[in-house]
């Protein structure tokens, strides 16, 4: 069902394959008064592709805040727009955080038509847990910041993801291999795409792995990364029991079992389970 009138719609585009785009996708896309797209350009052979003449406008970073307001105007007439980015999920490390923030606090309709995510692909495919994982978007670009954020997450024990470009891969690699060493990780590049590839190895063995063939260095990259083995984390641990027997009190089982589960890295049914032996 196409959305309704006065409706911002987040339309996820494909990330290569263009098959990719769902059915919906198209009729919101078809029926919109006008698409909001990060390069009009680039967008256009995806509308072309489609058979799709509505307008498109440009929304990037550099014109987002001057947008807004056109925007808020046409969904204030009761128009249908949609957003889209280059590729994949709008707002997931590409532009519309602050359009989707105005248009709610106008008060007007935000609807997601989900589809293709590189970083959700990447996972799927990765093998490694996707119970819980941290989405790091780009890593900073200058070699210090970037250090100091892997520094900073080397102790994180969810899944980590992150996106690379073609630039950096080989020096975001080269870092990577001398902080999480043995440390399991998968890099997937140019997914859904002719020269899709996704390989699992360690962490000190991605620059050899990279350096092997020019190709492999080519295209968009995902990196997921293995969080931290519980033993990294274990002098840091703080007993359960002791949070839950100093938190039940103040917050009652639930909460105390979310806020103490989070502290010590226990699966939160087990920090209520427990809560609740204590209690009982
Ligand atoms: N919004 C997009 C999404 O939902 O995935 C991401 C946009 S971000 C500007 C572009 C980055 O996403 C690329 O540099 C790369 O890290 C990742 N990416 C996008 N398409 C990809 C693909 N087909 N294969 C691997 N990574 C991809």
């Amino acid at each position: 069902m196409p959305s309704p009138a006065a409706t911002l719609s987040i339309v996820a585009t494909p990330i290569g394959n263009l098959d990719d785009l769902s059915p919906r996708a198209r009729d919101v896309l078809a029926v919109a008064d006008v698409i909001a797209a990060e390069d009009t350009r680039h967008s256009r052979r995806l509308t072309s592709h489609l058979g799709i003449a509505t307008p498109l406008i440009s929304l990037h970073e550099h014109n987002e805040g001057a947008r807004i307001e056109q925007i808020l105007e046409r969904l204030a007439a009761g128009e249908r727009v949609a957003l889209i980015s280059d590729a994949g999920t709008p707002l997931i490390s590409d532009p519309g955080y602050a359009l989707v923030a105005a248009v709610r606090a106008a008060g007007h309709a935000v609807v997601a038509v989900p589809g293709p995510c590189a970083a959700i692909a990447a996972l799927s495919v990765a093998g490694l847990p996707t119970d819980r994982f941290v989405f790091e978007g780009f890593l900073p670009s200058k070699p210090g910041a970037r250090r100091a954020r892997l520094d900073a997450l080397l102790d994180e024990p969810r899944t980590l993801v992150c996106y690379e470009s073609s630039h950096r891969i080989a020096a975001t690699a080269a870092d990577l291999a001398e902080r999480f060493g043995e440390r399991r990780m998968v890099l997937a590049r140019e997914l859904t795409k002719l020269h899709e590839q996704s390989v699992a190895l360690a962490a000190a063995e991605l620059p050899a792995w990279l350096a092997a063939d020019d190709n492999r260095r080519r295209g968009e990259f995902v990196l997921v990364v293995a969080g931290a083995p519980e033993r990294e984390r274990s002098a840091q641990e703080i007993s359960l029991d002791a949070l839950l027997a100093e938190l039940v009190p103040l917050a009652g089982t639930k909460k105390a079992a979310t806020i103490a589960a989070r502290l010590t890295g226990t699966a939160r049914n087990a920090a209520y389970q427990r809560a609740l032996e204590l209690v009982g």
